[in-house]
């Protein structure tokens, strides 16, 4: 079976596009007709809508996911001297936002079962003595999976650390049926475009339940501003568009719906790689994954992925490099537990094809293609 013309790519913001099209199109002309740009009625809909859907109090739109994770920090007091404990298995973005803030990132290794922070090792870096205050710890709920928050809460509270969530893959994915992004202090959402939630540009939100963590970041997000051209504490500027918020109300309608539909997807990968020596996503019965990725492993990625392009199927590393050994930062941040997790990870996975638009019967073609890919190596 040769599919020669058709390419499958690996997400497809596009199509989230013509899903919703008329409604989408309305939404921008409203906008456009109504004159207002920047913090207007359709970022304080929007920020009600997206609140009231994890169930918080507080969300503030912001420039994107990496601002997000910033004012975070910056709300929670963490700025230079101070240790933040995260992952190095994570988009790069996660770092920057701790060094922009002046704070020095502690690496702890990832669980390799579901890829997302290892209590463990958090617990061990917590009693390591350390140069620095340690004072908040990010836990990153990758390829929409939650990290196992009910553990690292534990370990935050008794060493005093606000937890900070980075929600960038995780729109709507819930463990013990509790929402990612209700857990921690406060929690970073991006809606670049190939997120479950995504938009056409840049966008992200900061969430809380947190009053005065809300107050915080508002300020921060508009120089300080609590009356407008007066500052009252140092800020920048960061901003959700109306345009891009008015877009994000009608896909957030969706969410759900598109979440199911991943799963639905995820479920056929699943089922055809199983009894197959592929390392398949970790899922237990209480956690509700929401298939940002869908992620597999293996020692022959390589060469699987190769094949893969050559009959048209995209796919990513979600990541090649863990952060720690980028040339960026290799060598200058001091890694003081052992990533042999982290690093083995990103020698084996390979994510796959997914989106909600994509059909049944191309996710059997590339499941059939991945397959076969290991019959005629004779793996
Ligand atoms: C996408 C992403 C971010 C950053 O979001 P941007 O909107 O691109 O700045 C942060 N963390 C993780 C885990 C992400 O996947």
């Amino acid at each position: 079976m040769k599919r020669s013309n058709t390419i499958i790519p690996q997400s497809n913001p596009k199509a989230g596009y013509l899903a919703h099209r008329a409604e989408i199109d309305r939404a921008i002309k409203r906008v456009m007709e109504c004159g207002w740009y920047i913090l207007g009625r359709e970022v304080e809909a929007f920020e009600k809508e997206f609140a009231a859907y994890l169930g918080v109090h507080h969300a503030i739109g912001v420039g994107n996911g990496t601002d997000a994770l910033e004012l975070a920090l910056r709300a929670c007091g963490v700025g230079s001297g101070d240790l933040v404990f995260t992952v190095s298995h994570t988009a790069v973005a996660t770092i920057a936002a701790i060094e922009l803030v002046g704070a020095t990132p502690v690496f702890v290794d990832i669980d390799p079962k579901t890829y997302t922070m290892d209590p463990n090792s958090l617990a061990a870096a917590l009693v390591r003595p350390l140069k620095g205050s340690p004072k908040a710890v990010i836990p990153v709920h990758l390829y929409g999976q939650s990290a196992d928050m009910p553990v690292i809460l534990k370990l935050a509270h008794r060493y005093g650390l606000k937890v900070i969530e980075d929600c960038a893959q995780s729109h709507g994915a819930m463990l013990n049926g509790r929402m990612t992004g209700t857990w921690g202090d406060i929690a970073a959402f991006s809606f670049y475009p190939t997120k479950n939630l995504g938009a056409f540009g840049d966008g992200g939100m900061v969430a809380t339940k947190d009053t005065s963590l809300a107050e915080r970041v508002r300020l921060l997000q508009q120089y300080g501003w609590r009356k407008r051209y007066i500052s009252d504490i140092p800020g920048g500027n960061s901003r959700l568009d109306e345009l891009q918020s008015a877009i994000l109300r009608v896909k957030l309608k969706y969410l759900n719906k598109e979440n199911k539909r991943r799963n639905k997807l995820a479920a056929i990968y699943t089922d055809t790689f199983s009894g197959h020596s592929l390392v398949l996503p970790a899922s237990t019965a209480r956690e509700e994954h929401v298939f940002h990725q869908y992620v597999i492993g293996t020692a022959y990625r390589d060469g699987l992925k190769d094949y893969l392009k050559q009959n048209g199927i995209n796919t990513l590393i979600h990541y090649p490099v863990p952060v720690h050994l980028q040339p960026a930062y290799k060598g200058r941040i001091k890694v003081v537990s052992s990533l042999i997790y982290t690093e083995n990870a990103a020698k084996r996975i390979l994510s796959l094809p997914i989106y909600p638009e994509l059909s049944e019967k191309e996710v059997r073609f590339v499941a059939m293609k991945v397959l076969e890919w290991f019959v005629l190596k004779k793996l």
